[in-house]
């Protein structure tokens, strides 16, 4: 006699399947993760739970956030196969944990990847690498220590400069804070080890609300990326975009969605991702 819970199971795997298309279909979710897909829905107005339970994460084997929270993963494999290796994309959503949107267009991400059947690309989607920010009441910019984990970056000049430049230029505004020390927090030290051990050849980061696109690193950037138009920010000390972008010299784009609580449509998320992928085909080919 089957019981209950496979049969659960099988449900799952048909929802899932009718909705992809190129890409497995997703197990159902650990307890955790569906734990914290509830959780991010009680929090983010218009986050689909099971799109985020349904969506095939996984919780980090040896890594939580400060509080406990798991880390979440999602590896979509290139649709294209090809005799050479595809490129890596790693994509994180949520470093500051009051960027709702950040979050939601991730998970928009996730599904429009595992049905694009022409991509050819290799991605690691982090979707919500704050989560205690974010699950706090209320949400804050910072991780649980309050540390702003976009200036927690083992970056070469941050024991020179991210405290004094934090003091001086933001007042010691404690949405800023840079940490004790680089790579001080949990959450920091994962995304680290992620960039470390899955040698993304392109680092994409989504925030808000600032409705623009910044770049760090080599490469000419894109003039824009769906609606959001090129302006670049400049890197800070202990910042993504100085780790990844100036030490590491990858490509790291920054969408800046134009609001933090309200979310885009698919279609304008996708648009995003449509002209990324499209930016990606032109700069990084195929390796042989
Ligand atoms: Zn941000």
């Amino acid at each position: 006699m089957r019981s209950k819970s496979a049969l659960g199971f099988v449900a799952a795997l048909l929802l899932s399947s009718g909705s992809a298309g190129t890409d497995a279909p997703a197990a159902v979710a650990p307890a955790a993760v569906d734990n914290i897909c509830r959780q991010f829905a009680q929090r983010i107005n218009g986050f689909n739970p099971d799109q985020c339970r349904l969506a095939g994460l996984k919780p980090a084997a040896a890594a939580r956030s400060v509080e406990g929270r798991p880390l979440l993963v999602r590896d979509v494999p290139a649709a294209v196969p090809s005799a050479k290796a595809p490129r890596r994309v790693l994509v994180l959503g949520g470093i500051h944990g009051d960027e709702y949107s950040a979050v939601v267009v991730a998970f928009q991400w996730i599904e429009r990847l595992r049905g694009d059947r022409f991509q050819r690309f290799q991605w690691r989607v982090l979707p919500c690498v704050n989560p205690d920010g974010l699950l706090a009441q209320p949400s804050h910019r910072t991780n649980a220590h309050g540390v702003d984990l976009n200036r927690n970056f083992p970056t070469p000049d941050w024991d020179a400069h991210a405290v004094s430049y934090w003091k001086g230029k933001t007042h010691s505004d404690p949405r800023r804070f840079p940490g004790t020390q680089a790579g001080s927090e949990p959450e920091t030290r994962w995304i680290v080890e992620q960039i470390d051990s899955y040698k993304p050849d392109a680092i994409v980061s989504i925030h808000a609300p600032l409705n623009v696109l910044d770049f760090d690193g080599p490469y000419t950037p894109p003039a824009k990326l769906g609606y959001l138009r090129l302006a670049p920010l400049g890197t800070y000390p202990g910042s993504l975009g100085g780790y990844g972008g100036m030490f590491l010299r990858l490509p790291v784009m920054t969408p800046e969605l134009p609001t933090a609580t309200h979310t885009p449509s698919a279609e304008q998320s996708g648009r995003i991702l449509i002209d990324l992928i499209d930016w990606l085909n032109k700069n990084l080919p195929a390796e042989g």
